[in-house]
């Protein structure tokens, strides 16, 4: 984080730290959300990546955000990281790459289920809702299997000044596959966690071969496994810089981000 003084909040929900549930000993670096800057930082156009790969690499095995003046998706799946670019197409990234948002933890099966019907995206997160035992935790969720239809979006790299999310999407490129193999890797957070992260679920993903993919805008599954990882605790280094410093942050914009999210 060199420049940037990491600044550290952690949130730890009471059954970690009474230790019911999980034991805090052994779990609490687990099953924590690493985020880096805040998804209402990226919406207000701040794409100077804040950490490298390398140095969030420590923080998490799984995982998505973007990269340095929102060049393509980021997914990490089992420790290693992907770069979707605006042409869906998958490259390799270097440890030295940069990063403006992200959000990783270490990933563990806490449930996994087999399901083997057709629904599409919003069928899918009904779905794994009612394998929670609540909305008011984060969840990592990773999804592997077929899909008979799957929709993904990329971003394009922007130049200084760099414009507002809601901008900066409109040039956004969409990638329809049929019949697809790959891997679903996302994120559901708590409705409170507006103009921080995305509340709700959010997902990238990668084919069978990590050759292309992107952001999920719709998909409709095909036999899938879903696998839930329980993330009861939070960790966030901001960027301490002019730009974000003098942001208004507010509570964010949650119809931009709606627009931003799902491609509408
Ligand atoms: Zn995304």
């Amino acid at each position: 984080m060199n420049k940037n003084r990491l600044i550290a909040l952690v949130v730890l929900t009471a059954s970690l730290i009474s230790g019911t549930g999980c034991s805090p000993a052994v779990r609490v670096d687990r099953d924590i959300l690493f985020q880096a800057s805040t998804i209402g930082a990226l919406m207000k156009g701040i794409y100077e990546g804040q950490m490298t790969v390398g140095e969030l690499r420590p923080y998490g095995d799984f995982g998505l955000g973007t990269f340095e003046a929102l060049d393509g998706e980021m997914v990490e799946i089992d420790g290693k990281f992907y770069q979707v670019r605006l042409d869906g197409t998958v490259y390799a990234v270097p440890d030295s790459l940069k990063i403006p948002f992200a959000a990783v933890t270490f990933f563990d099966n806490d449930k996994a289920v087999n399901f083997d019907k057709q629904v599409d995206l919003n069928g899918l997160q009904a779905y794994i809702d009612t394998l929670l035992p609540g909305v008011n935790l984060f969840y990592a969720v990773r999804i592997d299997g077929k899909f008979s239809y799957m929709k993904t979006r990329s971003v394009p790299m922007q130049v200084k000044p760099y414009p507002p999310l809601t901008d900066a999407v409109k040039d956004q490129q969409v990638l329809e596959f049929k019949d697809v193999e790959g891997t679903m890797v996302g994120f559901r957070c708590p409705p409170y966690i507006e103009g921080v992260n995305v509340p709700g679920y959010h997902f990238h993903f990668l084919d069978k071969d990590r050759k292309q993919g992107g952001h999920v805008l719709e998909c409709t599954t095909s036999g899938v496994i879903i696998v839930v990882d329980k993330t009861a605790g939070m960790l966030m280094a901001l960027p301490d810089t002019p730009g974000f410093n003098k942001l208004n942050l507010g509570r964010g914009e949650p119809e931009g981000l709606k627009q931003v999210e799902q491609g509408k």
